[in-house]
C-alpha cells in the first residue's frame, strides 16, 4: 500500500475527493480439460449499454453482499478471504449459472437452475442454499491470484479479489446476466494475442492474467501472478488498455467528479507524451519516472503534444520539458499556441489533418483532427489501424463535458462530435478522464442526443415565456445539483448562442432571451 504524501497543502489538493474502492471478487475460472501448457479460460465481454467499463473484456465476479459473510467456507481461518470467496462463488453462479461446491455433481442441471431461482427470488440468502442442500464450499477451490485496486481516475473503484478455480466438468457456463453481451472459453494465448492485436481491451488485472496463463498452469504460476506490486494493491499508475497507448492518470485540479487527467504516452519506439497535465510536484514527478523507465527501454521521446489550452492539461509542460533538458518539442493547434503565449512556448504547429508517423513495431500513426467546441484549438488524434481515438476534452469517460464561451461553441462541438462518429474504424475512445470508453458508437450517439434534448428543452422553455439564462437552468436543469447551476448557466448560453444562430431566440434589451418564431403572428387584439 502507498501512503499520501502530506508535504505541501499543494500536493495533497483533489486527494479526498478520489471515491473510495468496494470489496469485489472475480473468478478466472479454467476449464477440467484445458491443456496445462495453454489453459482455456472463460471471459465475457461487458455490454455496451454498461456505463463502466462498456465493451470490455473481464471475468465473472462482482461486489461483496452483506449475506457473503455467513456463507461457511471449509478450510480457510482467514474471515475476510472467506467472505470474499463466497462472493465469488455466488456472483459465478449467478452470472454464468456455475456453482463451484463439494458435492454438486449430485444435483442436476435442473435442481442447480432451481436453486439459482431460489436466491433470485429472495427465497433463500446464497448461505441458507448451501446449508439446505448439504453443500459445501471448500477454500482449497480457489487458489488467489491477486488483489487489485481499480485507478484512482475512476468514478466506481473496485479492491478486488481475484480466484483461479476449475469449471466442474459436467457444467456449462452460460452467460445469465445483462452485464454481459457475450462470452466464451477462449485458450489464454489466443486471449493475450488479441489483446496484442488490439483486437479486445481489458482492464490491467484482466491482461495480467491471460498473459501470466499464457505460460501455462506450472508450478509457479501463483507466484507469476503475484509477481508484480499491482497484484497487492498498489495503484496500477502505467495503463496499457491498449498496446502503445500508455494511460497514465494524473491528479489535476479539475473539475468534479473527475480529479486526474489522462496523460496518453502513444507509439513504441518513438513516442508523444499528450497533456501532461498535473500541476502538482508529486504527480509531475511520477510522470517523469514512467518517461524515464521508457527511455530507458530505448524508446525515444519525439514530442509533447497538447489537445487543449485547459489549466487541467497543461500543467505539467514546463515540468516535463525541464526534466527533458529542453530537448524535446511541444506541439498544439495554432490557436491553443496563441492563447497560451507567455505560459508555454509552443514550438510546432498541428493542423486538421496533420499526421503523425511513430516509428516502432508495429508502427502507430496518429492522425490530428481539429475538433473545436469545447476550445476553440482543441485537437483529437486517430489511429485508424486500430480504431482508437484520443479524444481529449470532446468526449470523456467520467464527467461531463462543458461547453463555456466564447471558448466553448455548441455549433462547432456539435459538428465535430459529427465527424468523429463518421470515422471509418473506431473501436476505442481515450479520453482525457476516467476510464476508456469501450463502447465508442453508444457514448457519441449519448452525448450527441443530449445534447440536442437540452436545446430542444431550452427552446421550449423560451417559447413558453422569455427568460434570462439562470431562469432557464432553473426550468431545464432539474436533474442537476444545484452547486452546479453557475456551470449550467454557460452551457445554457453556449446553447442560446446556437439558437440565436439559428435565428429561433433573439436577445432582448432587459437580457432575457425570447423565441422568434412566438411572437410573428399574433391573432388576438
Ligand atoms: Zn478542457
Amino acid at each position: 500500500m502507498t501512503t499520501t504524501s502530506t508535504s505541501t497543502s499543494e500536493n495533497s489538493a483533489g486527494k479526498s475527493l478520489v471515491a473510495r474502492p468496494r470489496d469485489a471478487a472475480a473468478v478466472i475460472l479454467i476449464r477440467h480439460d484445458s491443456d496445462p501448457g495453454d489453459p482455456v479460460l472463460f471471459w465475457a465481454r461487458r455490454s455496451a449499454r454498461m456505463a463502466f467499463l462498456g465493451g470490455f473484456h473481464a471475468f465473472p465476479g462482482g461486489q461483496r453482499d452483506e449475506s457473503d459473510a455467513a456463507v461457511m467456507i471449509q478450510g480457510c481461518d482467514d474471515s475476510e478471504r472467506a467472505t470474499m470467496i463466497a462472493c465469488a462463488v455466488r456472483e459465478l453462479f449467478e452470472e454464468l449459472g456455475v456453482l463451484i461446491a463439494r458435492s454438486v455433481d449430485t444435483l442436476t442441471k435442473g435442481q442447480r437452475a432451481s436453486l439459482l431461482d431460489d436466491i433470485e427470488s429472495g427465497r433463500m440468502t446464497f448461505a441458507e442454499m448451501l446449508e439446505h442442500y448439504g453443500l459445501q464450499i471448500d477454500a482449497d477451490d480457489f487458489t488467489f491470484v491477486g488483489r487489485w485496486v481499480t485507478p484512482p481516475f475512476s468514478p466506481r473503484r473496485f479492491d478486488t479479489w481475484f480466484f483461479l478455480a476449475g469449471c466442474p466438468a459436467r457444467q456449462v457456463p452460460e452467460i445469465r446476466t445483462p452485464e454481459f453481451d457475450e462470452g466464451g472459453w477462449i485458450t489464454a494465448t489466443e486471449a493475450f494475442e488479441k489483446w496484442k492485436r488490439s483486437d479486445m481491451l481489458g482492464a490491467p488485472p484482466v491482461i495480467h492474467a491471460v498473459k501470466t496463463l499464457s505460460h501455462g498452469l506450472t508450478s509457479d504460476l501463483v507466484d507469476r501472478f503475484l509477481a508484480i506490486p499491482q497484484a497487492h494493491l498498489e495503484p496500477v499508475r502505467r495503463i496499457e488498455f491498449r498496446p502503445g497507448f500508455i494511460c497514465f492518470p494524473v491528479r489535476t485540479p479539475t473539475k468534479p467528479p473527475a480529479t486526474h487527467t489522462n496523460c496518453y504516452l502513444v507509439g513504441n519506439d518513438e513516442i508523444v507524451i499528450i497533456d501532461p497535465a498535473s500541476p502538482y510536484e508529486d504527480e509531475q514527478a511520477e510522470l517523469a519516472k514512467c518517461v524515464d523507465e521508457l527511455i530507458a527501454e530505448g524508446r525515444v521521446i519525439r514530442e509533447i503534444i497538447l489537445t487543449h489550452l485547459h489549466p487541467d492539461h497543461i500543467g505539467g509542460v514546463n515540468n516535463l520539458v525541464a526534466h527533458l533538458d529542453g530537448r524535446v518539442p511541444v506541439a498544439a493547434h495554432r490557436l491553443t499556441a496563441e492563447a497560451l503565449k507567455g505560459t508555454i512556448k509552443v514550438d510546432r504547429f498541428i493542423e486538421d489533418g496533420d499526421r503523425i508517423e511513430l516509428a516502432g513495431e508495429p508502427s502507430i500513426t496518429l492522425e490530428a483532427m481539429h475538433t473545436p467546441g469545447h476550445a476553440r484549438g482543441h485537437l483529437c488524434f486517430y489511429n485508424q489501424g486500430t480504431g482508437a481515438l484520443i479524444t481529449g476534452d470532446n468526449i470523456v469517460g467520467l464527467g461531463s463535458v462543458l461547453i463555456d464561451p466564447p471558448e466553448g461553441k455548441m455549433r462547432d462541438y456539435l459538428n465535430s462530435l459529427q465527424r468523429i462518429k463518421e470515422l471509418p474504424n473506431l473501436t476505442v475512445l481515450f479520453g482525457a478522464h476516467g476510464p476508456a470508453v469501450g463502447n465508442p458508437r453508444e457514448k457519441i450517439a449519448e452525448y450527441i442526443n443530449h445534447r440536442l434534448e437540452r436545446e430542444a428543452n431550452i427552446l421550449d422553455a423560451v417559447r413558453r415565456q422569455p427568460s434570462t439564462p439562470k431562469e432557464i437552468v432553473e426550468a431545464v436543469y432539474t436533474d442537476i445539483d444545484p452547486r452546479a447551476f453557475p456551470m449550467a448557466e454557460r452551457a445554457v448560453l453556449a446553447h442560446l448562442e446556437k439558437l440565436q444562430e439559428d435565428d429561433l431566440v433573439k436577445l432582448d434589451r432587459d437580457g432575457r432571451f425570447t423565441a422568434v418564431a412566438g411572437e410573428v403572428i399574433s391573432t388576438e387584439f
